[in-house]
């Protein structure tokens, strides 16, 4: 097995070298090489001296992102696999890239996004010390099937020895195996908290231990908040880290142990504000300390593929990602840009591009996310571009919103050419993860018309 091993980390290197003269990412392949020589590829390899896996439904990205350029802007050496899947060749690879030719661990840290569904094939082999899970959420049916599934197969397949970074507002994700070492993160009460639920989707309404209904006593977004239950006593785990929002002074403080530790506010969209204290949580249980962390978080930025403004002739084109069949994220997308100030038009380019070439796409979750919130009379136009642009229009004209203010076309480019764009100050273009190029072409579509009006 020892040969093996050190065949694969060779042929992994070599396949990594002449991809890259290819002018290749080399993120996947090199992985698949050294799987295919040493199936035992993870489980052999030596560990970096802190190993991070970030996993959960959604936020993974931002945050194992977010935490490797902290990483590295503290002097750090480490890698991640954030040019590659989060799937067992993109973590092989990623290995394959924390070794020395001759098969030793040559960094300080390794950062692993982890799709949720793949942990299985994961978390026991790389056996991380720490293990952040953002959250638990329905996901797509097709992929995810139900959010206990997901919770099963993260729950099963953790090592004992790893130690938890949980969001203690998140009910599912937070009951992850109690008997692991772990520490909490949560964002305290703040403004436009709600009690009640808005959304369609709304798990753990009751309580996990006797069934009794919740009491929550403030709420984010569907199950996201602080609950307890008025039965039997239970309650959301208290937070380790305690972060309080100052959205108007652009802080954040966290309270750790007694000690409160101001950092800046990377961004204001709540889901990243989540994504923001699990990543500080993250820092300091590797040991860094608030002023260090501080200084980190001071370059951070959330990646352009999730939020990018262009400013043109006083108007702005703004690409947002609304993960298609993932109810939550498109919900938070669409609560989100629709709550900005100013008249704007939203732009739907969400349809899976995938499934549109090799199977048949289930529409089902385009009624799981809250249509409701583009109506709104500020929001003067929505367009549904995409071949399942009828479908879109449909739930729209579930949602209330007048068929006069939906415009809709199959050829995303002709859609975009199309479009009346009068009336709105902000155009929002929002797209799926395998739809950005598509929706980057839109957007281009959208800037020249703008430039030549
Ligand atoms: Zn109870």
């Amino acid at each position: 097995m020892k040969i093996r091993y050190h065949l694969a980390v060779i042929f992994s290197k070599l396949t990594y070298f002449l991809l890259r003269l290819l002018g290749r990412n080399a993120s996947h392949t090199p992985g698949a090489v050294a799987m295919a020589i040493c199936p035992k590829y993870l489980e052999i390899a030596p560990k970096a001296p802190v190993a991070i896996c970030v996993t959960g439904t959604n936020g993974k990205t931002t945050v194992a992102n977010m935490l490797t350029d902290a990483l590295l802007s503290l002097g750090r050496s480490a890698v991640s696999n954030r040019l590659g899947s989060n799937i067992v060749p993109g973590v092989a690879a990623c290995v394959s890239n924390s070794l020395n030719i001759w098969g030793k661990c040559k960094v300080d840290c390794t950062v692993f996004e982890v799709d949720e569904r793949a942990s299985r094939l994961i978390l026991p082999f790389i056996k991380p010390d720490y293990l952040i899970v953002t959250n638990i959420f329905r996901d797509s049916l097709k992929r995810n099937a139900h959010p206990d599934y997901i919770f099963g197969i993260i729950n099963d397949y953790t090592p004992n020895t790893t130690k938890l970074i949980l969001n203690a507002d998140d009910l599912c994700s937070a009951m992850l195996r109690p008997e692991n070492k772990r520490v909490y993160y949560a964002i305290e009460e703040m403004k436009g908290d709600i009690i009640d639920s808005v959304n369609i989707v709304t798990d753990h309404s009751i309580c996990p231990k006797c069934h009794s209904p919740l009491s929550y006593e403030y709420r984010r977004y569907h199950h996201i908040g602080r609950a307890h239950c008025p039965s039997c006593g239970f309650a959301s785990p208290r937070a380790d880290y305690s972060a309080a929002v100052y959205p108007n002074e652009g802080i954040m403080c966290v309270t750790n142990m007694g000690e409160s530790s101001d950092y800046p506010l990377v961004s204001d969209i709540v889901f990243n504000m989540y994504n923001e204290v699990a990543v500080i949580a993250a820092l300091s249980q590797i040991g860094f300390g608030s002023e260090q962390i501080a200084s980190a978080m001071e370059k951070a930025s959330i990646p352009d593929t999730r939020l990018k403004e262009t400013v043109i002739n006083g108007s702005s084109v703004i690409m947002a990602m609304s993960k298609g069949q993932s109810c939550i994220s498109s919900c938070r997308t669409f609560d989100y840009v629709s709550s900005l100030p100013g008249d704007k038009m939203i732009l739907l380019v969400l349809d899976d591009y995938y499934d549109r070439k090799n199977s048949v796409e289930f529409i089902g979750w385009i009624y799981d996310v809250d249509y409701e919130f583009l109506n709104k009379p500020d929001v003067v136009r929505v367009a549904a571009l995409g071949p399942r642009c009828l479908d879109h229009r449909v739930r729209l004209l579930l949602a209330g919103i007048d068929d006069e203010r939906i415009f809709c076309e199959k050829d995303e480019l002709l859609g975009a050419r199309e479009l009346p764009l009068k009336g709105a100050q902000k155009i929002f273009v929002l797209y799926d993860t395998s739809t950005y190029d598509l929706a980057v072409k839109v957007a281009g579509v959208i800037e020249n018309r703008l430039q030549n009006a």
